[in-house]
């Protein structure tokens, strides 16, 4: 499979830029412990039965230096942290990768990192991409392989479908810990905030939970 590059740069052309489509300060269902995630917009992998749908047209969202997202993410206390999920990261593999390196200058190599890709690991080992290929050293632990719904299983841990594989590309965490994150870690995490909703998780835009936090939040607005 070939990965589509997709490269965002400033309008003085001197840096690159990422295309976020949303992004979460606090999750804990998107790897190990506390994390902020950074969902990337663009993906042409195509995975029937993707329930992140909008995330796949490479059109500007918000377009957002690198600078800036690790600014943002160093100012958050108590995370031990990020996550890139999408969309697809490897698609922008140059601005996460700068992304990465700037918060790992700041907090050093414990600073953990999760990365959702629908590539399988061996393809983007195969990369003639260096930034492809840097990135993967970035990287703690690598959940990959593209969804199949027909696979689908929502006991698996930060994965969709059974075809899908956890790959521990550091020592920073362990396989030995996984019963101790099925535990800790969600399946869906639901933030109803004054003015939004958040949603994340495996369990797609069919959760009950979702569907009763919609309604709260549409009563609250015909109440207002
Ligand atoms: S790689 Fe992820 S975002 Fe892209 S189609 Fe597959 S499940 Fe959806």
């Amino acid at each position: 499979m070939e990965i589509l590059y997709s490269v965002w740069r400033s309008k003085e052309m001197s840096d690159f830029l990422l295309n976020v489509s949303a992004t979460m300060s606090r999750s804990r269902a998107n790897g190990p412990g506390l994390r902020a995630v950074v969902w990337v917009q663009g993906c042409t992998i195509g995975c029937a039965g993707c329930y992140s749908s909008a995330t796949h047209p490479h059109a500007a969202a918000s377009l957002i230096r690198p600078s800036e997202i690790s600014e943002w993410i160093l100012s958050i206390p108590d995370i031990e942290g990020i996550t890139f999920s999408g969309g697809e990261p490897f698609e922008q593999a140059a601005a996460v990768l700068e992304t990465i390196r700037a918060i790992k200058e700041e907090k050093g190599p414990d600073f953990s990192v999760f990365v959702f890709t629908g590539f399988e690991l061996e393809v983007l080992q195969r990369s003639e991409d260096d930034n492809v290929l840097t990135l993967l050293q970035y990287i703690d632990i690598l959940s990959a392989g593209p969804y199949d719904y027909k696979l689908r299983d929502q006991k698996l841990l930060w994965r969709g479908s059974r075809n899908q594989s956890l790959h521990f590309l550091t020592k920073r965490h362990s396989s030995d810990q996984i019963e101790e994150w099925i535990t800790d870690s969600p399946i869906e995490e639901i933030m109803i905030r004054p003015d939004s909703l958040e949603f994340t998780g495996f369990v797609g835009q069919k959760s009950q939970m979702l569907k009763v936090a919609q309604e709260i939040t549409s009563r609250r607005e015909m109440e207002v």
